[in-house]
């Protein structure tokens, strides 16, 4: 039997999302525009700080959001392809439920998690192919495919914020296709997860063995709230991934 959940249930933070969400991010195609808005909003938030690290092959600015102080470092990035909008609408209304929760306690996060972390977010890495809904950049190239080469400006952007923060653990944050199931059974993945291998022969070294162990925590926690619809992502070579 699982012990009693030590967060708030899923009918509570439901209820609190029904409340603060921007309603705003409420579309199918997000594009710069729409969370300029949004991050000036969040900019006003006392317990987050905005910067503007970089610029789009078109000169739309690139931003991050970053909360906590703690000496555990996570870096999030969104929309690296331009047509998987979801989590940048997701994580910015996390930023807003982590700042109401920081006078209200309202997510009942236990300890000051901001003591222990450093947040930093990038929301829509590829603002070019968010305008025209591509999954790549302005210069045509799949950011994705880029780590090595760094021939786009949001990727060699992308390769200066891990070397400046040194972030413990990075999250690569795309769209959920909804017509996957979580594994052989009839319940579609809600989220899946993937530690990617950094070797050909896929070989777990330690970056990745810490990567599959936060997973297996983090696949624990969620399934509080969504039992059966957290899947494992494929790992076999696609052009959508
Ligand atoms: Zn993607």
């Amino acid at each position: 039997m699982k012990a009693a959940h030590p967060h708030a249930p899923a009918q509570a933070i439901a209820s609190l999302w029904d409340s603060h969400h921007f309603s705003a991010l409420d579309k199918s195609h997000l594009r710069h525009a729409d969370i300029q808005p949004v991050l000036d909003e969040i900019a006003d938030y006392p317990s987050i700080t905005r910067e503007t690290i970089g610029y789009s092959c078109t000169g739309k600015s690139i931003e991050r959001l970053s909360m906590g102080s703690g000496p555990l470092i996570i870096l999030a990035w969104t929309q690296m392809h331009g047509d998987e909008p979801t989590a940048t609408a997701a994580v910015l209304d996390w930023l807003k439920l982590l700042h109401l929760n920081s006078t209200s306690n309202s997510l009942a996060l236990g300890s000051d998690w901001t003591s222990l972390v450093t947040l930093h977010i990038i929301p829509m890495l590829n603002p070019d192919g968010a305008e025209r809904d591509t999954r790549v950049n302005e210069q045509g190239i799949d950011i994705n495919r880029d780590a090595k080469q760094l021939q786009t400006p949001e990727g060699r952007l992308l390769w200066q914020q891990v070397q400046t923060l040194k972030p413990d653990v990075a999250f690569n944050l795309h769209d959920q296709n909804p017509y996957y199931s979580a594994g052989p059974t009839a319940y579609p993945a809600t989220i899946a997860f993937l530690a990617p291998a950094f070797h050909p022969d896929k070989h777990v070294d330690a970056p990745r063995l810490r990567a599959k162990q936060l997973i297996a925590c983090m696949a624990d926690t969620l399934s509080h709230w969504l039992p059966c619809h957290i899947g494992r992502y494929d790992d076999t070579y696609s052009l959508r991934s």
